[in-house]
C-alpha cells in the first residue's frame, strides 16, 4: 500500500508520490539557534524523524535536509545584547540542539545547511527575482518581494492557506522600515544594514545587509535538492507566512519545469500545548530538553511522549503524560527482556501479520494511535502465551524480530544498561584498592555488600563495571 500523508497544499490526505521511483527528497525547516529548543520544537523534529524512519520501512530512500537558521532578527538581539560574535553564539545553540536532537533519537539529517553559509546562494535568488521584476529594491536600500508582481504573472499567493489580501500581514514581523516597501504586503528578501545589525552583514549589488528569514529555506532547500521536489516540513506556525513566502520565492524564480511546482506535499505538524496554549518560548510556558532530564527522564522517555498523539492533533504536555510514556514503555522493556530469555540464541524472522497491521495504520496519513493499538495487542497476546508457557525459544526469536522492525520506526532503542550511583562507584574503587594491597576479605565483603545494594560486579576486558540485578 502507499503512504498517505495530508498535503496542507490540496487539503486533503494524498499518495506521498516521489519524482524519482524509490527516493523521496525533503526539507524541514529546521532550529532557529538563539536558545535552548524547548520539547514543542522537538516535536515537529520528532514527529520528522517517524515519518522519515517509515519511508525507509517501506523501503524507500531519503534524501533529508534541515537547515540551520543562524541569522535573524532575535538572533541578532542576542548577540548584541551579549556583545558576542555571531558564529560563536549561534554555534553554542547549534551544539545543544543537536546533542539533544541525538538523545532524542533522531536519525541526523543528510544535510544540515546554515543560512550564513548560503549568502551567495541567496543573493542569486533574489537577483533572479530582480530580474523578474517581481522584486524590487526599496530606497532603504532593502530588498521587497512584491506580492502583487508576482500575482499579475498569473502566479497565487496563498496555496496553502486562503488569504484574504487586504486584512494580510498586520502584525506580522517585517523590515523596520514599513514605509519603504510599496506595500504593507510585501516581505524583506535582504534587509539594508542598519546600526543595530553590528557585525552581522555581508556585501551585496544592493549593499550590505543581511537575508530576510524566508528566502534562506528556498535557497538552500532549492540548491540542495532542486528547483521541485517531494516534501517539505515544518511546524503548523510555518504555514504563513513563512512557507507562503517560500513557495511564491521559488516558483516566483522560474527555475521549475512548466507545470511543476516547488514542493509536491506539504507537511505540517500541529502544535505542542502546554495548558490549552501553544508551547512557546514567547509564551514562557515551555520546558527545553534540558528541563526534563534536570527532573530524571531520558530522551528515550520524552520521545515516546513525543510519538504518542497523531502529528497533526495538537497534544497537552503534561507532566502525567510523561510519566505514562515512562510506563508504556517499561511494559515494553519488560516483554523485550522476557522474550531475550526464551530465545537465547534461537534467531527467527519478524512475524509479517503484525508488521503489515502497523503498517496499514500508517499508511494512513502516519495513524500513530492506531499502530500503538496494533503494538500493545501484540504485546497483550505475547505476555498471554508466556503467562500460558507456550512461547518457544524460535517463537520468542521471532517475536523480537518483530520489535526490532517496529521499532526501526518508533526509534525508541533498547532499555540502556542502568548507571550505578557514585556511592555503588565509590565502593567499587574501594575493593579494587583491597584487591591490590591484597585484602581479600576486604574486597569479598565489599563485592557481597553490593549484591545486598542491587549491584553485581562483572569483570570486562576494560576493567570491572558494576551490572544491575
Ligand atoms: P524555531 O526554532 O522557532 O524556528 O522552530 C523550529 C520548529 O519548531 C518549527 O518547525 C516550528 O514550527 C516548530 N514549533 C515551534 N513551537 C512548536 C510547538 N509548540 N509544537 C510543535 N512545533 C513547534
Ligand atoms: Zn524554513
Amino acid at each position: 500500500m502507499p503512504l498517505k500523508l495530508f498535503n496542507t497544499r490540496s487539503r486533503s490526505v494524498e499518495e506521498l508520490a516521489s519524482r524519482e521511483p524509490g527516493r523521496v527528497a525533503m526539507y524541514c525547516c529546521g532550529p532557529t539557534v538563539h536558545n535552548f529548543a524547548h520539547i514543542g520544537n522537538f516535536r515537529t523534529f520528532v514527529s520528522t524523524d517517524l515519518l522519515r524512519r517509515y519511508l525507509h520501512f517501506k523501503g524507500l530512500s531519503v534524501e533529508h535536509v534541515m537547515n540551520i537558521t543562524d541569522v535573524e532578527d532575535k538572533i541578532i538581539n542576542a548577540v548584541n545584547a551579549t556583545g558576542r560574535k555571531l558564529r560563536e553564539y549561534t554555534t553554542e545553540y547549534e551544539t545543544a540542539f543537536l546533542q539533544d536532537f541525538d538523545a532524542l533519537n533522531c536519525l541526523r539529517p543528510h544535510h544540515l545547511p546554515r543560512a550564513t553559509e548560503f549568502i551567495a546562494d541567496i543573493v542569486s535568488l533574489i537577483e533572479k527575482l530582480v530580474a523578474r521584476g517581481i522584486a524590487y529594491r526599496a530606497a532603504d536600500s532593502s530588498v521587497y518581494f512584491s506580492i502583487e508582481k508576482y500575482r499579475g504573472c498569473g502566479c497565487r499567493y496563498g496555496q496553502l492557506l486562503n488569504l484574504n489580501f487586504e486584512q494580510m500581514r498586520v502584525g506580522e514581523r517585517v523590515s523596520a522600515d514599513e514605509y519603504a516597501k510599496e506595500s504593507v504586503a510585501d516581505f524583506a528578501l535582504w534587509k539594508a544594514r542598519v546600526p543595530e545589525d553590528g557585525e552581522v552583514f555581508w556585501p551585496s549589488p544592493w549593499g550590505e545587509g543581511r537575508p530576510g528569514w524566508h528566502i534562506e529555506c528556498s535557497a538552500m532547500s532549492m540548491k540542495l535538492l532542486g528547483p521541485s521536489f517531494d516534501l517539505h516540513l515544518g511546524g503548523e506556525d510555518l504555514v504563513f507566512p513563512h512557507h507562503e513566502d517560500e513557495i511564491a520565492q521559488s516558483e516566483g524564480a522560474g527555475v521549475q519545469n512548466p507545470g511543476e511546482p516547488f514542493v509536491k506535499h506539504w507537511v505540517h505538524c500541529a502544535h505542542l500545548l502546554v495548558e490549552g496554549k501553544k508551547m512557546a518560548k514567547s509564551l514562557g510556558n515551555f520546558f527545553t530538553f534540558r528541563d526534563l532530564v534536570a527532573k530524571g527522564f531520558s530522551g528515550r522517555e520524552i520521545r515516546c511522549l513525543l510519538i504518542q498523539a497523531h502529528y497533526r492533533e495538537q497534544f497537552n504536555f503534561t507532566m502525567e503524560g510523561l510519566t505514562a510514556a515512562r510506563a508504556n514503555l517499561s511494559r515494553i522493556d519488560e516483554l523485550v527482556e522476557k522474550l531475550r530469555e526464551i530465545a537465547g540464541a534461537a534467531k527467527g524472522d519478524a512475524d509479517p501479520a503484525v508488521l503489515n497491521s502497523f503498517a496499514e495504520r500508517l499508511d494512513n496519513d502516519l495513524n500513530i494511535s492506531g499502530a500503538w493499538g496494533v503494538i500493545f495487542d501484540w504485546i497483550r497476546e505475547c505476555n498471554r502465551q508466556i503467562a500460558e508457557g507456550k512461547f518457544s525459544g524460535l517463537q520468542a526469536a521471532a517475536a523480537l524480530a518483530t520489535w526490532e522492525k517496529l521499532d526501526s520506526v518508533l526509534g525508541l532503542g533498547g532499555k540502556p544498561a542502568a548507571e550505578a550511583p557514585p556511592e555503588m562507584l565509590a565502593l567499587l574503587e574501594e575493593r579494587q584498592a583491597a584487591r591490590k594491597s591484597k585484602n581479600f576479605a576486604r574486597g569479598d565483603a565489599i563485592r557481597d555488600e553490593l549484591k545486598a545494594k542491587g549491584w553485581q560486579i562483572e569483570d570486562t576486558p576494560k576493567g570491572p563495571r558494576l551490572k544491575k540485578l
